[in-house]
């Protein structure tokens, strides 16, 4: 992407000027597609499943179900405790209507955002991927699948490898829930040892976790990917739209076709780099910044349309506002990111800052530090001995500094920064007023007094 610095249009916004402004980079992501299951593992599974569902109705494990179709399904995943994206997927399949093949596909809602294969595999659960940062998402279990439906544990396929990132290895890790009106519920692609222990036959409530997203089987990044079955055994489309012909919705809470979202607003030191699957990314991920540093705002959306905007703000502690701006991303994406360049003031107000973006009526928030130098240094009552050295100190007209860094940063006492010198030149400090300074080496801070 190119670095465009230009200003698109402009609007009064309760008497704030709010601009849209070109991103200095950003990008956006797009799986590959092919068979989320191969033909080969889909018949085992079956062959498995049925054996399984025989031995539980002999033994009363399993009831006979209901013949009436009464789903009410929750989202298959969520966040585990300790994290705070605002969202952490995006869709980029639906189950293929279209029993044609290859290359005539139609989801639910009479588009194209399914696929099929010259094989004749039409793609028949909807695809749920990890957005931003997905290696990183799997490393940390940041993300958890968890029942649907309330059922019985039909199956369970685990000990494969999770970190796929193409089509060649035929095994995923995958639990199975029969659910009461018969209906079975796939949850493809798990991490390798992070299925519940629970047994085949044992009952599972709606929202427990069954495991953790990663990318086992034929896959390309981490993503569930949730099939449901009928009674029969035919794949039912729990989306209701025109396309999906004789199906109803099954979700408590269905979900708009596109559904623009915010994923995350982040800092960062420096642009976030995504890496190959299945490395982990570089996310440069910051929060705590000092006077006159760059920083990067971020944001992170999956959905996002043209006629999306979004609007991004950076607030002082005081609540007043730094900066904000807008954008709408040039075409539509399942999963895209954009950010923003800035320096810092060199003179700035110390403390809680925000960044927050808007779109569509959802907020969200990202608060970061900017940190006073003076004041975390005076908080401390003795000098760390190991730190670099000032001669003299104090000192009234040079100093010599020898640090590990080459370059070494002044601040006055209230946290102002006064300039950056290269520490093997004597530092001339006679146009500096006698009192207190702060000067700071890489990460190390020391006191400078000067005395006329
Ligand atoms: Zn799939």
């Amino acid at each position: 992407m190119t670095k465009q610095y230009f200003l698109l249009s402009c609007f009064i916004f309760i008497s704030i000027v709010v601009c849209a402004q070109s991103p200095d980079g950003g990008g956006h992501y797009e799986s590959d597609r092919g068979e989320c299951i191969s033909e080969r593992q889909r018949i085992e599974n079956e062959r498995v499943l049925e054996a399984n569902r025989a031995f539980l109705l002999a033994n009363g494990l399993l009831k006979h179900p209901k013949k009436t179709r009464n789903l009410s399904l929750g989202w298959p995943l969520q966040q585990a405790a300790g994290f705070d994206y605002c969202s952490y997927y995006g869709i980029s399949n639906f189950v293929d209507h279209n029993a044609a093949y290859p290359n005539q596909v139609l989801d639910y809602d009479c588009g194209s955002r399914t696929y099929d294969l010259a094989s004749g595999y039409n793609h028949g659960g909807v695809d749920i991927f990890l957005w931003p940062f997905d290696w990183n998402m799997v490393n940390d279990q940041q993300v958890e699948v968890i029942a649907a439906a309330p059922g019985v544990i039909v199956g369970k396929f685990d000990g494969n490898t999770d970190m796929n990132c193409d089509f060649s290895n035929p095994n995923w890790n995958a639990i199975y829930v029969e659910h009461a009106d018969g209906s079975v519920a796939w949850y493809g692609h798990m991490k390798n040892g992070s299925l519940t222990n629970k047994t085949v036959g044992a009952s599972v409530v709606m929202g427990e976790k069954l495991g953790l997203v990663a990318s086992s089987g034929s896959s390309t990044g981490p993503h569930l990917h949730f099939e449901l079955h009928d009674l029969g055994g035919n794949v039912i489309d729990p989306f209701a739209g025109a396309c999906n012909v004789g199906g109803a919705n099954q979700w408590a809470n269905p979900k708009p076709y596109f559904d623009p979202t915010i994923n995350v607003a982040l800092t960062h030191s420096d642009p976030p780099v995504l890496n190959p699957c299945p490395n982990l990314h570089n996310t440069n991920k910051k929060d705590t910044f000092l006077a006159a540093e760059d920083i990067y705002f971020a944001g992170y959306f999956h959905d996002q349309l043209i006629n999306s905007s979004a609007t991004y703000t950076v607030k002082r502690p005081d609540n007043s506002v730094y900066a904000t701006w807008t954008h709408v991303p040039p075409v539509y994406y399942a999963a895209s990111y954009w950010y923003w360049k800035y320096t810092l003031p060199a003179n700035p107000m110390y403390g809680n800052w925000n960044f927050s973006i808007s779109m569509n009526g959802q907020t969200c928030n990202h608060p970061f530090v900017l940190k006073n130098p003076a004041a975390t240094l005076l908080a401390e009552n003795e000098q760390n001995a190991a730190l670099f050295t000032i001669t003299p100190n104090p000192a009234n007209d040079f100093v010599r500094i020898s640090a590990a860094s080459e370059w070494v940063v002044v601040y006055d006492i209230q946290g102002k920064l006064l300039g950056t010198y290269h520490q093997q030149n004597r530092l001339d400090i006679r146009s500096l007023e006698s009192g207190l300074y702060i000067v700071k080496s890489g990460t190390q801070f020391q006191k400078l007094l000067v005395k006329h």
